[in-house]
């Protein structure tokens, strides 16, 4: 039978039916933005969202929405036969896994902000999204209302993505561009960000790396089409950096900030590999980063024919993540309307990950030495006899222990531990107190 244009058009669903798991920051503002905007939703999708439940954890509590439509029980709202499309704003690994999958393997569409999850289980839930021929949508994972997901899988799908290079932690920016503001030490800063809702009771994911190490998870695997969990992650974080640190960088005319580096890295051969880290690392106050402050978040990304694109922007907030995830609801929604589906992770490359140690960096090493004639002939001999090459030197303070701050050029990580362990060795040096990478130079 031939269906006719208009015929097709009259078989298109007049609605579609939502379900919304969580409704704190992010999931309160998904439902303010799915109810306000809701005549604008439906001449952009075709149809109209219409929510069928909201699942919470505490149903009792009044939460300005119609209280018929809050649910302790997600799992049966989530397979509800005229439940289309699933938005997953409660975060962590479980309930969140079974939810999806089992939404999936009902052929719903599936909206969530989780980095934590996807970080892990990508692969997962995108081949029980490929089963079900449903859509797996998750732009609000990494940086908030940031487009940073959809360029890569879709504006930049016809080229090759090099690098992507961001600061995708809102926490960890703030107390460090506090402490290079105010030359204030880490604790009392992070203590002022906890006052100022910048910091959760638990700081842990955020200053130890991990919530920066989960996006980059999520950022290597789409950008260099492989599989790359949070394990895979080299990771570092702020928790060591010293208002000493942030000083001295200045002098260096940079600034430190918390990186997530994704990179695709060729050997002598040609063999491609994946490095993916997260570090805190000296960058040129001209580096397009470095003027990037407070909770804001932005991405660098380099791609073989597009060259240097930014996007810059709220990385949190509920209001900016929910911004984020109605872009892929409507999408979701679309593909509903038109019978269609966007395009899954893709994994053909399955580049495999370089261990951090054959990375070559730059590096920022500080120590404490004895002031006297020599010492820093001393020490740069330690440099030269494992061959890692000295950029500049500066010696700080005239008292009779001085500070002296040593950048360096290309160098393996091995011969960088090894000449660490060497300065420590010396009689005149009595302290390393830091060593810190150096990103976006290119000597
Ligand atoms: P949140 O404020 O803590 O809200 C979580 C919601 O999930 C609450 O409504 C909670 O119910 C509900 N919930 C928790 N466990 C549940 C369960 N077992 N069954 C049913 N409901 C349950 O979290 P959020 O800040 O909105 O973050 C949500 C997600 O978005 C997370 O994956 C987070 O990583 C991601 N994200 C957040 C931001 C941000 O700025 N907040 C930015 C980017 C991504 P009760 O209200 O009853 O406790």
């Amino acid at each position: 039978m031939t269906v006719t244009a208009s015929t097709a058009d009259e078989q298109r669903p007049r609605e579609l039916g939502v379900a919304v798991l969580g409704l704190g920051n992010v999931g309160a503002e998904v439902v303010r933005i799915i109810t306000e905007n809701a005549d604008d939703l439906r001449a952009r999708i075709g149809a109209s969202l219409v929510i069928r439940g909201i699942a919470v954890r505490d149903t009792s509590r009044d939460r300005g929405v119609p209280a018929e439509l809050l649910t302790d029980d997600p799992a049966s709202l989530v397979v509800r036969d005229d439940v289309d499309i699933v938005i997953e704003v409660v975060g962590g690994i479980e309930p969140p896994r079974t939810l999806i999958r089992a939404a999936l393997d009902n052929g719903k569409s599936v909206v969530t902000a989780n980095k934590a999850l996807l970080a892990d289980y990508t692969g997962e839930l995108a081949d029980a999204a490929a089963k079900a021929r449903a859509d797996l949508y998750f732009e609000a994972a990494v940086a908030g209302a940031i487009p940073v997901v959809r360029p890569l899988m879709q504006s930049l799908a016809g080229d090759t993505v090099e690098r992507v290079a961001g600061i995708v932690n809102g926490t960890t920016n703030f107390i460090l561009s506090a402490m290079a503001e105010t030359g204030a030490d880490y604790g009392a800063t992070l203590a002022e960000a906890g006052r100022l809702g910048y910091a959760e009771a638990d700081p842990t994911a955020d200053v130890e790396g991990y919530d920066a190490a989960a996006k980059a998870a999520i950022l290597a695997s789409i950008a260099f089409h492989s599989r790359v969990t949070a394990a895979d992650v080299y990771r570092e974080g702020i928790t060591k950096i010293t208002s000493a640190d942030l000083a001295s960088a200045a002098k260096f005319d940079c600034t430190i900030k918390l990186l997530s580096i994704c990179e695709r890295i060729r050997d002598a051969d040609g063999t491609e590999r994946i490095s993916a880290r997260v570090y805190p690392a000296l960058i040129p106050l001209s580096h397009p980063l470095a003027t990037v402050s407070g909770a804001y978040n932005a991405v660098v990304v380099e791609a073989a024919n597009a060259g240097r694109l930014m996007f810059y922007g709220q990385g949190a907030g509920g209001a900016p993540t929910a911004s984020a995830v109605m872009g892929d609801v409507v999408m979701a929604a679309r593909n509903k309307v038109y019978s269609g589906r966007g395009p899954l992770e893709s994994t053909y490359a399955s580049l495999p990950v370089a261990p951090i140690a054959q990375v070559p960096t730059r590096y920022y090493v500080a120590m404490k030495v004895v002031d006297r004639p020599g010492v820093l002939e001393g020490v740069a001999g330690e440099f030269a006899k494992h061959d890692v090459s000295i950029a500049a030197v500066r010696q700080e303070g005239d008292d009779e222990e001085t500070r002296l701050v040593v950048i360096t050029h290309r160098a393996p990580d091995g011969a960088l531990a090894t000449t660490v362990a060497a300065l420590e060795k010396m009689e005149a040096v009595t302290a390393v107190t830091s060593v810190l990478r150096m990103e976006g130079t290119d000597e």
